[in-house]
């Protein structure tokens, strides 16, 4: 293989790479934000149900002190019940304590639909407070395994540097020139695979004999479309391609 082009290829093999280290780099701040909001619906989802469970509480708590007066009534309708002298004074009591005893009965009945309630509401915030301490621990992890990744990238990132100096000191200016040209233009993808007579990028038909020329991997050559540097895989595929396949045609 034409020795510039073997530099071409890994050269866009190491600047496909730094670019997929970048944007991860570059994405972290948002992975972040998107940790915290979960961390923060799990936290709210267990402050909403502690909430319902001290509101049930409290309305019990109101409920049986409608009950206790209520009861006070009823006491005091019996008593005036043994010293009433007419028989119209005893049935207007008798309707008194009929009233107080079946507002007793409604309450109470609310009370226990109340009860049972809370049970359902205590079982939530038990499911509540668990899935809080499921998301601390995989969010704590996300961000234990970002944190690595960030330093593998930054690595890779150096190492790069290192290497595309290297490669680049050995390269055609020229041929460098055209690299650089249409990496800029093409989204940072300058080199690409003929296959089947195609370029695998733009997916643009190439010219018979200009197809025949590049399956030779002896000189540069661009796609008469995108412009991108042709190179070719002899089947089966044993030479390394670049990775091109992340970006969008253009
Ligand atoms: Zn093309």
């Amino acid at each position: 293989m034409n020795a510039d082009l073997e530099r071409l290829i890994a050269l866009q093999k190491l600047d496909s790479a730094a670019d997929a280290a970048r944007r991860t780099l570059a994405a972290e701040p948002e992975h972040e934000q998107a940790l915290a909001a979960r961390l923060e619906a799990a936290t709210q989802h267990v402050a909403a149900a502690k909430e319902q469970l001290a509101a049930n509480k409290s309305a019990r708590a109101a409920l049986e002190k409608d009950v206790a007066m209520h009861q006070g009534r009823l006491s005091k309708f019996r008593e005036q019940g043994m010293a009433v002298k007419t028989n119209q004074e005893f049935q207007a009591i008798q309707h008194e304590i009929a009233f107080a005893q079946a507002e007793i009965k409604k309450i109470e009945d609310a009370i226990l639909e109340g009860m049972m309630e809370s049970d359902d509401l205590a079982s939530a915030l038990k499911a509540a407070d668990a899935q809080l301490v499921a998301e601390q621990k995989a969010i704590d992890a996300d961000r234990r395994a970002m944190t690595a990744a960030h330093g593998e990238m930054q690595a890779a990132l150096e190492r790069i540097t290192v290497e595309r100096a290297a490669l680049i000191a050995g390269l055609d200016k020229q041929v460098l020139a055209t690299f650089d040209a249409v990496s800029r233009k093409r989204n940072g993808i300058a080199v690409a695979e003929a296959r089947d007579g195609v370029c695998t990028i733009c997916h643009v038909r190439l010219r018979p004999q200009v197809f025949n020329t590049i399956r030779r991997n002896d000189s540069i050559l661009q796609c008469d479309h995108c412009n991108r540097i042709m190179f070719f895989v002899p089947a089966p595929a044993a030479a390394a391609a670049p990775d091109a396949s992340p970006q969008p045609a253009s």
